[in-house]
């Protein structure tokens, strides 16, 4: 490859939105370097990310949409079943990460026809090492989440201290995750439930991804190196696994436009959402969402209303219920009416961006789903943490006892979907005292606040010319330059 060449890169997201969305920023910041960037989705998936990219495509940015078929019906998932926020029971999880497998050989045709230069690849495709290795380019891994919480993992497996107290009684029992920089506890209940579970589809799966990424050229980081420097080193040099540290990713989005269709459009109109918030003072808004996956039952979510209601501060709160059929059924009786101009709902799917930019926004209570954290890291917002499955617990750790910028909820239980029969409801009382904690004027919250601004203005910086991780990408890319070379 000469200087002039255009270096072409694969872009290939787990299909959730957790994934698809950040992705489709990196594939901007590639192009915006003048790269060719390649998104490869399934059909559903592919209309929402083609309709995401049609503006830079018109700005003159190189991005593609290349769509393989997902093989729903195959393994038995109804059809459409695209994206992990229509697996709607325990059940369809095997069947979705059995579908994920059958990508395989499409994908490899794709790359023979297409003839990457390199590919960026979810991590629940640990197949996509073998598949780049075929055509004799680099695979790069994206788990969309942290350095701090890569290295939990690592250490995990590597110590197994949940072995020492797997007994019911210690569930609750804190222990200090060995071998990291800082001292971080948690308690076995927290732990995703296959490290404690035995050999199964997911643990098996999970198992390879782990391998792969031991086995992948290196992963990108969607995270800033100021943020996390000790674990950005000890990830590199103890666990010695190459890394770019390339984000916060969402800071790619720079117009109005851009942050409200983040994703997809949202239920509320943008415009709307920003004319409540201009009436509100500053740092005064909570801001409450779980994220695009998590379920929470309409028990949990009358004890939220209940709690929202009598902390007294005004907030934004976005639903996603569990059923459909009972559209108000958790909402205590004349909520509406009571908080009307106080608390806005909005269902489904929020501007999330533009709500947390917003300059009225003091606070956010949030699933520590690893994007909606660096998007309140990025807007300079403190959170309360609640988080509920996957990897959310570290960050909840992260936040909570390394940058300190967040007050916990108390979140006992890892539970993919915090459902009343198994998990114990966190009550109304418990959800003001933390709101009020952290939105009102004490000393705790104020150092919390400075601290959330400080660290909002290094992540604007990260990603500006010369920043972290602006020379992070610049690496990359050069990186690549010359493995194409050779
Ligand atoms: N999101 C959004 N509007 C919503 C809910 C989510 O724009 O109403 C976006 C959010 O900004 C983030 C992503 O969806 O970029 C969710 O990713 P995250 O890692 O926070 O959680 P997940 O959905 O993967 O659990």
């Amino acid at each position: 490859i000469t200087d002039n060449q255009q270096l072409h890169a694969f872009l290939f997201p787990v299909m959730a939105q957790g994934h698809m969305i950040p992705m489709v920023d990196v594939a901007r910041l590639f192009a915006a370097r003048g790269l060719k960037s390649t998104i490869i989705c399934t059909p559903v998936n592919g209309v929402s990310v083609s309709k995401a990219t049609e503006r830079d495509r018109l700005s003159g940015l190189d991005i593609n949409v290349e769509t393989i078929p997902f093989p729903a019906a195959e393994v038995g998932l109804p059809e459409g079943t695209e994206s992990l926020d229509k697996v709607t029971s325990p059940e369809m999880f095997p069947k979705f990460f059995s579908a994920i497998a059958l990508l395989q050989q499409p994908f490899e045709l794709l790359l023979q026809e297409k003839r990457p230069n390199f590919v960026i690849a979810g991590m629940l495709m640990p197949w996509a090492n073998e598949s780049a290795a075929k055509f004799g380019i680099p695979r790069i891994g994206f788990h969309g989440t942290s350095c701090f919480s890569l290295s939990v993992v690592e250490s995990l497996k590597l110590f197994r201290p949940y072995e020492a107290i797997s007994t019911d009684a210690d569930q609750d029992t804190s222990f200090v995750i060995p071998g990291l920089p800082d001292k971080i506890e948690m308690t076995v209940s927290q732990l995703p439930t296959d490290f404690r579970a035995g050999k199964n589809v997911v643990t098996e799966i999970m198992e390879k991804i782990r391998e792969s990424e031991v086995g992948s050229y290196g992963v990108l980081v969607n995270s800033f190196y100021e943020l996390e420097p000790a674990y950005a080193e000890h990830y590199k040099s103890i666990l010695d696994r190459k890394t770019w540290h390339v984000g916060p990713v969402s800071l790619q989005n720079t117009s109005t436009l851009d942050k409200a269709l983040r994703g997809k459009k949202p239920t509320l109109d943008e415009n709307y959402v920003l004319n409540w918030l201009d009436s509100k003072e500053p740092n005064s808004v909570l801001y409450v969402s779980f994220g695009s996956v998590s379920r929470v039952s309409n028990n949990q979510l009358l004890e939220l209303a209940m709690g929202l209601e009598s902390s007294g501060y005004p907030f934004i709160w976005v639903v996603r219920q569990i059923k459909n059929d009972d559209e108000n059924g958790f909402l205590p009786k004349g909520f509406e009416e009571r908080i009307e101009g106080r608390g806005l709902i909005i269902r489904d799917w929020a501007p999330q961006v533009l709500i947390l930019d917003h300059p009225a926004v003091g606070g956010f209570m949030t699933h520590c789903g690893w994007n909606s954290m660096l998007e309140a890291i990025s807007a300079g917002v403190p959170m309360i943490t609640w988080p509920m499955f996957a990897e959310q617990f570290y960050n909840e750790k992260f936040v909570t006892q390394v940058i300190k910028t967040g007050a916990q909820l108390g979140a006992k239980e890892y539970n993919m979907w915090v459902d009343a029969k198994n998990v114990s409801l966190v009550k109304k009382e418990a959800i003001a005292t933390v709101v009020t904690q952290l939105m009102g004027d004490g000393e705790e919250a104020k150092g919390m606040r400075r601290r959330a601004k400080e660290i909002g203005e290094m992540a604007k910086r990260s990603v500006e010319e010369g920043g972290s991780s602006y020379t992070g990408l610049t690496t990359l890319i050069e990186e690549m330059k010359v493995y194409t070379k050779k």
